[in-house]
């Protein structure tokens, strides 16, 4: 019997370019299909179109592009898949795991877990968010790089909204949706997502699919600083021209150390070092936060 194929993912968000630390998101990704002779999509999950900043999304692949991390099969959008994602809900809203919550962020501010207020509303009414109930009293999985994660989820997750007030499909709902229906079975991402898994991996089981294998490598930090590197603390987009350098750099922080050379070759010799010897490259991933020098 083969193994089943690697399939991996980066799903970026287009509230802006790419910065260091999406950029070492979609490098640790790729780098970790294709030393398991993986295949590694691209999804873009532009489904909130208040936070998109125009041309982020064709300026995200130009810079993958340029940085020669080529991806498998067609790029997606979540924007058109909003029929696989209402499809899932009704599925959640036949097995009764939904209601319609109408509490405000103010009613929920002190809570740090959804108290329960709306889960006896079972069905649609107006101006109201729609929430799934988590019934997993304990879960626990190995995190590829994080070890051993352990939960109590229908207490410390509670249920979490998977339709908006405004309309939108959730983030939890349409990133599972997406990872089910394209058969993703190994999620490589940043460490910040881990307190979603929980809901995430409740999902799969309604929805009745495999749960993938996870790893949640750390946030990059900014150079002497402790500032996580992000959209929001103005970080600097990548620019392209630079392309070979940006590699290194965060090939670097992985403990991949490489003379300069073309995009290309420097993630050929990276995928070789990550396939030679796993363990070693692998274990910066294991702390919650990595320098970039
Ligand atoms: N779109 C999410 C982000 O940009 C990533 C989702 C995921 O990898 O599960 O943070």
């Amino acid at each position: 019997i083969s193994p089943t194929p690697y399939r991996g993912r980066f799903a970026p968000s287009p509230s802006g370019p790419l910065h260091f630390g999406s950029l070492f998101a979609a490098v640790v990704s790729y780098l970790d299909a294709k030393a398991n002779q993986g295949q590694w999509l691209v999804r873009i999950e532009d489904l909130d179109p208040a936070r998109e900043q125009a041309g982020a999304s064709a300026d995200i692949l130009a810079t993958l592009v340029a940085h020669g991390l080529e991806w498998d099969e067609t790029e997606t959008y979540q924007s058109d898949r909003l029929e696989l994602y209402r499809a899932n809900l009704n599925t959640l809203h036949q097995q009764e795991r939904l209601f319609w919550c109408q509490c405000s962020r103010k009613d929920l501010s002190a809570h740090p877990v959804y108290p329960g207020t709306c889960s006896s509303q079972r069905q649609p009414v107006a101006n109201a968010a729609v929430r799934f109930r988590v019934l997993t009293e304990q879960d626990r999985f190995i995190d590829r790089f994080q070890g051993l994660q352990v939960s109590a989820p229908r207490d410390q997750a509670g249920a979490v909204v998977v339709l908006r007030k405004d309309g939108l499909f959730a983030y939890q709902l349409a990133v599972v949706s997406d990872d089910i229906d394209q058969s993703i079975n190994q999620v490589v991402r940043g460490i910040d997502i881990l307190e979603s898994v929980w809901w995430q991996r409740e999902l799969y089981r309604a929805l009745g699919a495999p749960l993938p294998r996870y790893g949640h490598f750390p946030v990059l930090l900014s150079p002497n600083s402790a500032q996580k590197l992000s959209k929001q603390n103005l970080s600097p987009a990548i620019q392209n021209a630079t392309a070979g350098a940006n590699l290194l750099r965060i090939l670097q922080a992985l403990g991949i150390t490489l003379t300069p050379d073309s995009p290309h070759r420097l993630l050929q010799q990276a995928v070789a070092c990550w396939r030679e010897d796993p363990i070693s490259f692998q274990l910066p991933l294991q702390s919650q936060n990595l320098r970039l020098d």
